[in-house]
């Protein structure tokens, strides 16, 4: 996406539209898969010769659930799009199809899910337990789950050790 400086005021301006999400250069190694176009909605302005863009871009991607299988369709957006370019004399337009896509690209979970607490698939009958129960009965782990509680973990929380390995 181009911004022509010459269409930006001091008070703001706002550009709306579609690009397409070929630019995403996602290919089939990738997990997701592009559904649409990328929308956005961004409002730009001159602060003396530097152009500021803010404002919000999505796309609607296609996943596989890496628990159970499933196809999905999800949304990759950024509400909070904030880039600044310095721009010299004589300049006529900013480039800001890199910062569109890395800010889009940033968003996506690098583990897709279908929903936060799926159940997966039985290890042993290969059900759907996001359908129902199998009758394999209990003491099998269903598929993925002996790891649920990373889910909730956090990489910013301090970690704590267990009170044996305390002093
Ligand atoms: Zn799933
Ligand atoms: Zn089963």
């Amino acid at each position: 996406m181009i911004i022509e400086i010459s269409k930006v005021s001091a008070d703001g301006s706002v550009f709306e539209g579609e690009e397409d999400a070929a630019l995403l250069d996602l290919t089939a190694a990738d997990l997701y898969a592009p559904e649409g176009p990328i929308r956005y909605h961004l409002e730009a302005r001159m602060v003396g010769r530097r152009l500021v863009v803010r404002g919000t871009v999505e796309v609607r991607l296609g996943a596989t659930c890496r628990r159970c299988g499933c196809s999905f369709s999800t949304f990759s957006r950024e509400s909070c799009f904030l880039y600044q370019y310095e721009t010299r004399e004589g300049q006529r337009d900013v480039d800001i199809t890199p910062d569109l896509r890395e800010a889009l690209l940033l968003r996506l979970e690098p583990h897709p899910l279908c929903a936060p607490g799926c159940a997966g698939l039985c290890p042993k009958c290969g059900r759907n337990l996001n359908e129902g129960p199998c009758t394999c009965g209990p003491g099998d782990a269903p598929a993925g789950r002996e790891w649920a509680a990373l889910d909730n973990w956090s990489p910013h929380e301090p970690f704590d050790p267990p009170p044996s390995a305390r002093r």
